[in-house]
């Protein structure tokens, strides 16, 4: 078969439903959620109309209460499973088009969802469909498993595998490709400290302090009021921030608000897979306010931040560092700071470990903090599937075929789709070299891409299944 030539032939249509499915604006909806469409008309309709196609073809298919459903092509006991979704992150503001106009240019489609991941969902069905037409047999089932709220709390897979089968094997076609085998596993934390109240007077006390929204991205800003008793001591403060913020290369602010001092402090964001690349805003200001005599709970918070944290996104002072040939580094993000005096002294904390690292050991370096308990810990096991396992040498073995370029394996720190399968790889759809260009304005498949992935994804099915 080739599959190439079979996706040309096919162009036209597959150009046309991946438009029109690019138009339904499924966006979680909370609110709007009932009985049967857990999130919303909008998204229950993109869900719909997948099922739909699926039962146009002949396709086996099922609505799992509207959480997820799925399009079974095979015969056989064991299952192979592709797991897509059809829920789509708001467009957000500044495109050039329309984000549920799917507009056509330069060889591309221009849509929410255009790569993440309805594209690739309608490749992944145009792809079941090849397998179909040509009437081929096969050994195992097929299923395209059709989630519907992978951007939010995966509640469809969670919903979808208490009432279905796991498959044996599977492909989630919503990350990158040549294959992605190896996901560290992901701790959430938030660390609350408590501290005796100081009545002594010092030259100057923190009031409050605080840095970024979200555990998984390092913070960019960090604001900090801080109190003086003498007109002279916040000149002094102010001047030694400025000196801060020179002998970093950072820039910030200092105001005076109804004699307050209020300090800004900007670093860069960066997602928390690789906080090294970042600056991170709250560490920075806790460095710089532990070098001053503040009042001893300020004093012990922003100290504890400055030893524990300070120049390190390994977790080598927490004493929870670890590494692997598959995975790489352990990496740890102060994602969020959040002080109020005599009320809250709060991090937290988001951990990626290697998949040969174990996340209770990370919690008991955590635990391990003086003074510190724990208030939140969520933790996401790793996720990973050997390189000699049949699964990961088949889809290597298709792709080197079809592309003509090594299919070499690529482990992260983030969390796709193919971790909720239990043998499960994320393939495809963005090929290497391109911009990611998900969750973004303006967002895009090309043309020329989303073919050669239903190229792939046919007969990866095809070899999986036969
Ligand atoms: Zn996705």
């Amino acid at each position: 078969m080739n599959w190439e030539a079979e996706v040309i032939r096919k162009k036209e249509d597959l150009i046309n439903d991946t438009r029109s499915f690019l138009q339904i604006e499924s966006v979680l909806d909370e609110e709007g959620g009932k009985e049967g469409k857990p999130f919303g008309e909008k998204v229950d309709e993109a869900l719909q109309y997948m099922l739909k196609k699926g039962k146009n073809e002949g396709f086996i298919v099922k609505n799992v209460d509207g959480y997820a459903g799925h399009i079974e092509y095979g015969q056989g006991e064991d299952i192979v499973g592709v797991l897509c979704h059809v829920d789509v992150v708001p467009a957000g503001d500044g495109w050039t088009t329309p984000p549920f106009s799917a507009d056509m240019r330069e060889n591309k489609i221009f849509a929410r969802g255009a790569i993440d991941d309805k594209g690739p969902t309608i490749a992944a069905f145009y792809a079941l469909k090849m397998l179909k037409d040509a009437d081929i047999q096969l050994s195992k089932k097929i299923r395209m498993i059709i989630g519907t709220d992978e951007e939010s709390d995966w509640r469809c897979v969670d919903h979808y595998f208490k009432h279905e089968a796991m498959p044996n094997i599977g492909f989630a076609p919503d990350a990158d490709f040549p294959i992605i085998h190896a996901e560290k596993g992901i701790i959430d934390a938030i660390v609350s400290f408590t501290y005796q109240q100081s009545e002594e007077n010092k030259r100057y006390t923190l009031k409050q302090f605080s840095s970024g929204m979200r555990l998984n991205m390092v913070p960019d800003e960090a604001a900090a009021i801080v109190t003086t008793a003498q007109e002279y001591d916040a000149e002094a403060l102010k001047t030694a921030f400025e000196a801060y913020l020179t002998e970093n290369q950072l820039s910030g602010e200092t105001k005076k608000i109804a004699g307050e001092l209020h300090f800004t402090l900007n670093g860069v964001s960066v997602h928390a897979m690789e906080p090294a690349y970042g600056i991170n805003a709250g560490i920075h200001m806790a460095n710089f306010l532990c070098e001053h005599e503040l009042d001893e709970q300020g004093l012990a918070f922003t100290s504890q931040i400055n030893a524990l944290f300070d120049q390190d996104t390994r977790g080598q002072k927490l004493g929870i560092a670890y590494q692997d040939d598959i995975s790489g580094d352990l990496t740890l993000n102060v994602g969020t700071i959040r002080y109020t005096q005599n009320e809250e002294a709060k991090l937290g904390i988001n951990v990626r470990y290697p998949v040969t690292a174990d996340g209770k050991d990370v919690r008991k370096g955590i635990e391990s903090i003086k003074g510190a308990s724990l208030e939140k810990f969520d933790d996401s096991p790793p996720h990973h599937v050997s390189k000699d396992h049949p699964l990961v040498k088949t889809l290597q073995r298709v792709y080197e075929e079809q592309t003509g370029d090594p299919a070499s394996l690529i482990a992260i720190g983030g969390g796709t789709y193919a971790r909720s399968l239990e043998a499960g790889v994320a393939f495809g759809p963005l090929f290497p070299g391109r911009p990611d260009c998900a969750h973004q304005k303006d967002e895009y498949i090309e043309i020329d891409d989303l073919l050669r992935a239903t190229a792939l994804y046919a007969q990866a099915m095809y070899e999986l299944a036969k």
